[in-house]
């Protein structure tokens, strides 16, 4: 088996452990404070110089040796200071020289490597050939075998032992991005690995065709392919005068031609229209005092109006997009737990909040040091669980959505009739799921909807709990004639921007939509029309599945639909 050199190990810079500071002489404190002295020194030294020219009539370019000293511990101390700031360009000052540094000590070790690298002979004896295993004796003696893999051109052969090693557990899988610097090649070797090691094959999960450089340290960790859901078409949702085609990623046979026949109930109903009436993502530490007094006496402190204007201002210093809305407090014995809730522009907003809510404990902490911060969060927020507080309070977008279907069109596009609606909703979404002891599951299946096209435009799939509550709401108006139909859904977690929404295919479903990325006119305008459009659809879902189930359609049309390949374009009908 080939090993590298171990001096080599560190050729290639793992940025996620190594840090510039880690190359300063001095601990990263004291070197600051240093700069941060020489730089406000030098200042006010030639500040002082400058003044005593002006007054002496001495012409500015008219340099002492000390000036020149001056000029130049300044420029140090600016450069430096400038670099700490931007880690990135101290790095890439400081890392390729130490590389360099270490590569030069060992020339010989290096370039038995790079003849294996090549796939060279070598020249030495056979066993020198074999590359040593690291022998414990120099600064690099800590390394482990994750950091034994030098950065190497692409080669079959050379990834056959890399996969190897990863086999033996010599090289851990999720290392293999950073060691590598190419993420398709990574996870190329990690499959194969797991495919060894499982003796499980993985054909039928695609690896090519996907750009791992988008997920790396943001979407998914330790890749081996990508699984492939279709994307299906319903619409156009016709919604406040807009027409909308929503993209829905489902393996449920009938979902989409099934929403796809809601849609056209409104349609030519004249269609839906839409309210937002909140927009605030939630999120609610826990902290913890000596005494049930004390928590309360944060909670009055919070809770007071005349701290909101101080608590805001901290809040919102995290993005310009975070705006605080409110804080609801909650308090159980000597623990608090304390509700933020604040716009987040067109991203989701959990990245957000979580900085603004930090951002707030950390000024607390001055107030009140007996605070004991748990968690920042505490389960009151509430985020993927199904909970009273986001169904009573809302989290992310509030909608709610109507429109009124005429009898013509229940008869002709949804096959059954007003009445039989209006009972079925009353027996089933209303007094079945409090008979059930539903919480926010006033509905038929919101959640196949919401879950459909929270993957498609690259949402958190998790988020389907909280999002996925919603009252469905049906009464006869016009004299009984027509049928009202309405979906309130306090809790939907969209964004525009971030997490999954940047991906290839998500964005394109995004597009779409017309909701792609940050809205610059007016930041949150897309992620709240998103939501807007998730709620539409669900009530094109909700007419059509309730419409089935009211005419006794819904086995029928799932045999249909779900144990043959024919055209469904008739579902629709
Ligand atoms: P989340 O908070 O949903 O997890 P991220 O933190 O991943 O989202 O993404 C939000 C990022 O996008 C922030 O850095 C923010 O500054 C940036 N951004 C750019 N434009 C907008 C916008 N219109 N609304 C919200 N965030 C935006």
């Amino acid at each position: 088996m080939i090993q590298v050199p171990h001096k080599l190990a560190t050729k290639k810079h793992d940025s996620s452990s190594s840090k510039a500071s880690d190359a300063l002489p001095l601990p990263l404190y004291l070197t600051n404070a240093l700069f941060f002295t020489i730089f406000f020194s030098v200042v006010y030294y030639l500040l002082l110089r400058w003044r005593e020219k002006i007054r002496n009539s001495v012409p500015l370019h008219v340099l002492t040796l000390s000036d020149i000293g001056a000029i130049v511990a300044f420029v140090a101390s600016f450069i430096y200071l400038l670099g700490f700031f931007g880690i990135t360009f101290v790095q890439s000052l400081i890392i390729p020289r130490a590389a360099h540094d270490i590569l030069d000590d060992d020339d010989h070790e290096l370039e038995k490597v790079h003849q294996f690298m090549r796939n060279e002979p070598c020249a030495a004896a056979p066993s020198d050939c074999q590359i040593a295993s690291p022998k414990p004796k120099s600064k690099l003696d800590k390394i482990d075998a994750a950091d034994q893999l030098p950065a190497l051109p692409f080669s079959s052969e050379v990834d056959e032992e890399i996969i190897k090693l990863v086999v033996e557990g010599k090289i851990p899988s999720y290392s293999l991005e950073s060691k590598l610097g190419d993420t398709r090649r990574a996870a190329a070797i990690r499959r194969e690995a797991l495919q060894r090691i499982s003796g499980k094959s993985l054909a039928g999960l695609p690896l090519e065709g996907f750009d791992y450089d988008t997920i790396l340290g943001q979407c998914c960790e330790m890749p081996v392919g990508y699984v492939q859901i279709p994307v299906g078409i319903a619409g156009p949702l016709l919604l406040d005068d807009r027409e909308f085609s929503v993209p829905m990623a489902t393996t449920e046979g009938c979902l989409v031609a099934s929403t796809n026949r809601g849609c056209k109930a409104i349609y030519v109903s004249g269609g839906a229209s839409s309210v937002v009436l909140r927009d605030a993502m939630t999120r609610a530490p826990v902290v913890r005092f000596d005494t049930a007094k004390r928590a309360a006496e944060l909670k009055f402190f919070l809770e007071d109006p005349l701290n909101f204007e101080a608590l805001s201002l901290v809040f919102n210093s995290s993005s310009r997009f975070a705006r605080l809305q409110s804080i609801k407090c909650a308090i159980a014995g000597k623990n608090l737990y304390i509700r933020f809730s604040c716009s987040t522009g067109d991203a989701m907003g959990m990245n957000m909040v979580s900085k603004g809510v930090q951002n707030v404990m950390d000024f607390l902490h001055k107030e009140f040091p007996d605070m004991d911060v748990i968690g920042i969060s505490g389960n009151y927020c509430s985020d993927k669980k199904p909970t009273a507080v986001n169904w009573i309070e809302g989290r992310g977008k509030s909608v709610v959505c109507e429109a009124i279907i005429k009898e013509e069109v229940v008869k002709k596009v949804l096959k059954t009739d007003v009445e039989s609606l209006v009972e079925l909703n009353m027996l089933k979404n209303l007094t079945g799921s409090a008979m059930a002891g539903a919480l926010g599951g006033f509905n038929a299946h919101a959640s196949n909807i919401v879950s459909a096209i929270f993957i498609a435009t690259g949402q958190d799939p998790a988020q389907n709990i909280e999002s996925s509550h919603c009252i469905t709401m049906m009464e006869a108006v016009n004299d009984g004639k027509d049928l009202h139909v309405s979906v309130t859904m306090p809790s939907i977690e969209v964004g525009t921007v971030g997490g999954g929404t940047q991906l290839a295919s998500q964005s394109a479903c995004l597009n779409l939509l017309g909701v792609r990325g940050a809205s610059k006119e007016t930041p949150g305008s897309n992620s709240r029309q998103l939501a807007t459009i998730v709620a539409g659809a669900v009530l094109a879902g909700e007419l059509s599945l309730m419409s089935a189930l009211a005419a006794g359609q819904l086995v029928k049309s799932h045999m249909k639909y779900n144990r043959s390949n024919k055209d469904v374009s008739k579902a629709s009908s």
